[in-house]
């Protein structure tokens, strides 16, 4: 089965003021279908066109070797995607609770060290890429990911990522990346994040 485009969870416009309403359209109906498109034309006809995106970015050396960057770059297009959409919610924010945020104080020292930490992953991404919290082994940790590559395939486990393309923010926040990742905080959805923990 080729991949598809979740529809996303809620309206295009219910991450608004932090995330408008155009940069959504744009976000999932064009750039997330690209990557869609693309990942499907290269896993045609190969062994892998009826496996799980996970298990394809988890061990990216089963790829043929003239089809590993397509997948590499538009397989973990999709596969971040459709996690960020799932990440947001409208009106959310705020902090977790329950182990999730035990987890994160005994890994960062506070939840606000842990967005401070998170946002400097974010900000110091050169060009464009990711800003994850990641199962790592017992433990919780944020790592910086270039492109569309995805902790997935470092042998960690994603539990929350913000994407810091230009074209997830430039619309409204232009070059200030760090406002763009200040206001998207209340979007998070951490229940969704508290489930991908606890699983
Ligand atoms: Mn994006």
């Amino acid at each position: 089965m080729p991949y598809s485009v979740p529809p996303l969870p809620y309206a295009y416009d219910a991450l608004e003021p932090h995330i408008d309403k155009q940069t959504m359209e744009i976000h999932h109906d064009k750039h997330h279908q690209a990557y869609v498109d693309k990942v499907n034309a290269a896993l045609a006809g190969t062994p892998l066109e009826n496996a799980a995106i996970e298990d394809v970015l988890k061990d990216l050396s089963q790829v043929p070797e003239d089809k590993r960057g397509a997948v590499r770059n538009n397989g973990g297009g999709h596969y971040n995607h459709s996690l960020f959409w799932e990440s947001m919610a409208a009106n959310a924010g705020g902090s977790p609770d329950g182990a999730l945020a035990q987890a994160i104080d005994s890994a960062f020292g506070s939840f606000s060290d842990f967005q401070a930490k998170l946002k400097e992953a974010g900000v110091n991404q050169f060009g464009s890429g990711w800003s994850w919290l990641v199962k790592d082994g017992s433990g919780l940790a944020v790592v910086g990911t270039p492109n569309q590559d995805n902790p997935i395939s470092d042998g960690k486990t994603p539990l929350l990522g913000v994407d810091v393309w230009e074209h997830a923010y430039y619309l409204k926040y232009q070059n200030r990346r760090p406002d763009y990742l200040d206001a998207w905080w209340n979007t998070v959805n951490w229940a969704k994040v508290a489930e991908r923990f606890s699983a």
